[in-house]
């Protein structure tokens, strides 16, 4: 196999290099190279930018806002991104709702959410979590019961990332009690507007504001909100988990912030030297990129195969562990690069001296956490060596 990209695919890369280049508001990408998170308008700007080209939701059909690009594409398209760096299209909406309402909404459904999740009019939420209901989804309790033409919510979720930004959640809620614990859960949407619903926030350990609880207290939901059948909702939240992997491992953001640890370490001195002078700190950097590179293979590799292969749970597990880890050792680095001083707790803290960069390791954390954690993934590995 060529370990490399093809003319054409590099050809559209220069393209999207170019027009990163030309459309990305400077402040934006200043913001998010210090390391802070993006802000919603920020993402809502970029995402509009990128939407009157069609990359707002690339791999979408046309009808729906998207360019149909192919999967290589694709990844080139979001690992651009991560290296300007500029805000990713919003998640939620573009790579999980979005081909969920495609196979299995209802065409209402598709033709009224769909241009909306694309450009951002609408910004949807996760409602998955519950207390004691994370690794062991299937184990949820958030009750709907019917009644006429509406579903009544009662119960709770956890953990939902933006949830005081947004406009909707998709929720899953139990419907059916009585069936075995996958067969009883229904897909909703539900405005978060909506009577009943209270947000409280949870602050994390880098002192932001991005995750909240979310309670539901008779709460009315239209029953032409569901998506797909009644009680089956576990297929939805299948396909929805599995769905998202061409940019499961990564690899942009990793190049990223290396890029940024090399430009940190040219610039900070010690003892009159730039600590780029540093034989150890050099040989650190080209592990890192060296595993960078692996991990980027890997991708190409899964990406590229057929789909047998990239149906594997192991694949995929594999691209989530490692990225996460190399994630987790890059933001580490950058914290150590900073020193002592980063780590101060200022009231000023827009003026942190390189950016929140401690703030952003113990936020990196998390990444062992979300989107299935790290003993879930080895679990899955484990089985498929040993069988
Ligand atoms: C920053 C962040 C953002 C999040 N955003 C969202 C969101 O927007 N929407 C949403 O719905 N959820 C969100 N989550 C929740 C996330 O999906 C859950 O935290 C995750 O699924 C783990 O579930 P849990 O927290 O209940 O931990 P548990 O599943 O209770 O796990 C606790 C510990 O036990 C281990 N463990 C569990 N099962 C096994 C097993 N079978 N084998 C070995 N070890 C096991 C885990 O690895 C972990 O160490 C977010 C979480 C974080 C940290």
């Amino acid at each position: 196999m060529d370990l490399d990209l093809s003319p054409a695919q590099r050809a559209f890369r220069d393209e999207v290099r170019a027009f990163i280049r030309d459309r990305l508001p400077a402040d934006i990408r200043q913001r998010l190279r210090q390391g802070h998170p993006p802000r919603k308008e920020d993402t809502v700007a970029w995402q509009r930018i990128l939407h009157e080209r069609g990359w707002a939701a690339p791999h979408w059909p046309r009808a729906y806002g998207g360019a149909e690009l192919g999967t290589m594409e694709r990844l080139i398209l979001l690992d651009e991104i991560y290296r300007a760096p500029a805000p990713l299209p919003q998640v939620f909406n573009v790579g999980m709702l979005g081909p969920v309402l495609l196979k299995y909404g209802t065409e209402a459904q598709r033709t009224f959410f769909m241009p909306k999740l694309a450009r951002l009019d609408l910004w949807f939420c996760q409602g998955f979590s519950e207390p004691g209901s994370g690794s062991d989804l299937a184990s949820l309790r958030t009750a709907a019961r019917r009644d006429g033409d509406h579903y009544v919510v009662n119960g709770q979720k956890i953990w939902t990332t933006t949830a005081h930004l947004a406009d909707w959640v998709f929720a899953l809620v139990r419907t059916d009690s009585e069936a075995r614990k996958q067969e009883g859960i229904s897909f909703l949407l539900i405005d978060l507007k909506t009577p009943g619903i209270t947000i409280r926030p949870i602050i994390s350990i880098d002192g932001g504001h991005h995750l909240n609880e979310v309670f539901f207290d008779d709460v009315r939901v239209p029953v032409a909100n569901l998506v797909g059948q009644e009680n089956r909702g576990w297929d939805c939240a299948k396909f929805l988990l599995g769905n998202e992997r061409t940019g499961i491992a990564n690899v942009g953001l990793c190049r990223e912030r290396l890029d940024y640890a090399r430009e940190l370490a040219a610039r900070i001195t010690q003892g009159g030297r730039p600590l780029s002078a540093d034989p150890a700190l050099q040989a650190e950097f080209a592990e890192l990129d060296a595993e960078i590179r692996a991990l980027e293979i890997t991708n190409w590799r899964f990406l590229l195969t057929d789909g047998e292969q990239q149906r594997l749970p192991a694949f995929a597990s594999v691209l989530k562990l490692k990225g996460t880890e190399l994630q987790q050792a890059l933001m580490a680095l950058l914290a150590r690069l900073d020193g002592l001083g980063g780590l101060e707790r200022r009231a000023d803290a827009d003026t942190p001296r390189h950016g929140p960069l401690a703030p952003r390791y113990f936020y990196s954390r998390a990444g062992s956490i979300y989107g299935g954690t790290s003993e879930v993934q080895k679990d899955i590995l484990a089985k498929a060596i040993v069988g």
